[in-house]
């Protein structure tokens, strides 16, 4: 695992340690399969792979920050105080790129965006925000049902992909009765709706 300088003043070691101190090693791995997956969907896109590596890799950078830390972060950095009904599930993408900034020193706003968007995707979507999207969801540790052709279908074609995954995740949150993020659904309705 190696990521250029080139999006951090931070050293390529130094990044991956200060990832690695800030979960468990579980969702470490996580992340650097995530970033394995960017980067072989990056070059199947003609995306800049070292750039798809780096995203996928701190995507989930923030996921384990204390909620208590949240909650201040978005009550005194700006953040939409509706937030607050939310959990960690929403707030690691969105609220995540206030810790990447600060911890990891990263602006690119391209890798930002992508980090924002990775948990409910969004309306309007760069490659590199569905590149990080569907690694996320298809990398080698996945195990749910439907990933192999969820996994078929994102190397097939990466907008179906998306399509692919809002659908089950909406189909999979409301089977559980668990709450819709309206971005998600938005996502939704431009990505997975078949007869437009
Ligand atoms: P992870 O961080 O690698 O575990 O994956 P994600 O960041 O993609 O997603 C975290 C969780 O958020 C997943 O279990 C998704 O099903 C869930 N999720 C995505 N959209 C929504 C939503 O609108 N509402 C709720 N409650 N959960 C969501
Ligand atoms: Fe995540
Ligand atoms: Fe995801
Ligand atoms: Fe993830």
């Amino acid at each position: 695992l190696f990521f250029k300088n080139t999006y951090s003043p931070l050293t390529s070691s130094e990044l991956i340690a200060q990832e690695r101190g800030n979960m468990a090693e579980d969702r470490f791995g996580h992340c650097v399969r995530v970033s394995q997956t960017s980067r072989k969907l990056a070059q199947l896109n003609d995306y800049d792979e070292d750039k798809a590596a780096l995203a996928g890799f701190v995507h989930d950078y923030a996921k384990q920050v204390p909620v208590e830390e949240y909650r201040e972060v978005i009550k005194t950095q700006g953040f939409d105080p509706d937030l607050l009904v939310w959990g960690r599930r929403i707030w690691h993408g969105m609220v995540g790129t206030y810790f990447i900034k600060r911890d990891l020193k990263i602006t690119d706003e391209e890798i930002l965006t992508a980090v924002s968007r990775h948990t409910t995707g969004d309306t309007t979507m760069t490659t590199l925000d569905k590149i990080v999207f569907m690694a996320d969801y298809i990398e080698p540790g996945r195990d749910f049902p439907g990933v192999e052709e969820a996994s078929a279908v994102t190397y097939a074609d990466l907008d179906e992909g998306v399509g692919y995954q809002l659908a089950h995740t909406l189909d999979f949150l409301i089977k559980q009765r668990d709450k819709i993020y309206p971005r998600t659904l938005d996502a939704y309705n431009v990505w997975s709706i078949k007869n437009k």
